[in-house]
């Protein structure tokens, strides 16, 4: 078998004579920014979500770093103050804060639910918490809510790899004060280039990421705030309108991959996360850790299957954030080092999932 990491060609032709007539419809309609069908998309993903707002804009980083610079011009952050991240995490979600000036405090996450522990981090400078549901895991829970609510801190959720993610009936993205997304090709929602958007309840700070994306202009040509160009194109909002219609197909075939995996693949040389709440998990990822990753990779890639790391070097520890290097999360230095995730897409058939749990359970170096 030759089983690739991910095979995006495979993936848009699921719906391709769909996708191929909602490209076609934009590109005869003569207008390509700023019309109908962003607005159709931001309030079918608004509705999906479960929010009363949705904003859409260039991509998955800009969410992030409009939304922490929307409340800063709201005065609801000020300059310089602590934003809790995890360690566990891809590098955008730091990025968004060190752009905005703002001071990121890493947080180190449970080895067996991959959640936060915040109690000791959270002071009287935290003004924000991004929550990352990293590899389509829910990591929200009443607990941390409940600390957030009592100290007024803002909780930000990361939803880039959780599209479609349930908690206790209300998807990921909804659960928090905003949520951040992202529709670059490869995730459970994905176009076909960069997009991303943000959902939210609050009014105020929707139409203040509104107005930051478009250059600070409140209103036509009046710049009241140092805006930037960030926008979601009438192209990829057409194709992320149709795939919408799909997502909770495709994560439904996720999961039962998923369950293929977590009841064939043996743990000892490899461990798994614990098995959440299958609402709770959309398997953007699927990790499997060992201390002899190298060996496993190339293991499988002998056998005919591709693997990926996400990621081999936390946030932290990059050369561009060098006065952090020398802090130590255990836990998340321990997960880069060992993770490495198998293919799992909604493309994939039983037979693929299963050939690769077997030929990881042959693996014993
Ligand atoms: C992909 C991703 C982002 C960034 O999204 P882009 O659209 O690539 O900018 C941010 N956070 C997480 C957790 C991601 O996986």
């Amino acid at each position: 078998m030759n089983i690739p990491y991910l095979d995006l060609k495979r993936i848009t032709a699921q719906h391709g004579e769909e996708i191929q007539r909602a490209v076609a419809e934009v590109v005869s309609s003569g207008w390509y920014l700023q019309g109908e069908a962003v607005k159709r998309f931001e309030a079918n993903y608004a509705k999906y979500i479960g929010t009363k707002h949705c904003v859409g804009v260039g991509n998955g980083l800009d969410a992030l770093t409009l939304t922490l610079r929307a409340y800063m011009e709201l005065g609801k952050i000020d300059e310089g103050a602590e934003v809790l991240v995890p360690a566990n995490t891809y590098i955008a979600t730091v990025l968004a804060i060190t752009e905005n000036g703002l001071k990121p405090v890493f947080v180190d996450v449970d080895e067996d639910t991959l959640e936060m522990n915040i109690e000791k981090a959270i002071t009287e400078r935290t003004q924000a918490l991004m929550m990352v549901h990293l590899y389509g895991r829910c990591v929200y829970n009443e607990s941390i809510a409940q600390l957030c609510r009592d100290r007024g801190t803002l909780i930000i959720e990361d939803n880039a790899q959780a599209h479609g993610c349930i908690y206790r009936g209300k998807h990921t993205g909804a659960l928090g004060d905003v949520g951040c997304h992202s529709f670059y090709p490869g995730k459970n929602l994905g176009a076909l280039g960069d997009g991303g958007a943000i959902t939210t309840d609050d009014e105020e700070l929707a139409q203040m990421v509104r107005t930051l994306s478009n250059y600070g202009f409140a209103k036509k040509y009046v710049a009241n705030y140092k805006g930037r160009n960030s926008r979601l194109d009438e192209v990829q909002a057409a194709v992320l309108d149709v795939k919408l219609k799909y997502l909770d197909d495709d994560n439904r075939r996720r999961k039962a991959l998923a369950h293929i995996y977590y009841g064939n693949i043996k743990q000892g040389v490899v461990w798994l996360p614990k098995m959440i709440d299958d609402e709770s998990n959309v398997y953007h990822i699927f990790p499997v850790f060992t201390e002899k990753r190298k060996e496993l990779q190339a293991f499988l890639n002998e056998r005919g299957i591709q693997t990926l790391i996400h990621y081999p070097i936390p946030p932290h520890k990059q050369q561009c954030y060098a006065e952090w290097n020398n802090i130590s999360m255990p836990v998340s230095e321990r997960l880069a080092k060992e993770e490495l995730s198998i293919p799992l897409n909604q493309t994939m058939t039983n037979e693929e999932a299963e050939y690769i749990a077997e030929t990881i359970n042959t693996f014993t170096k």
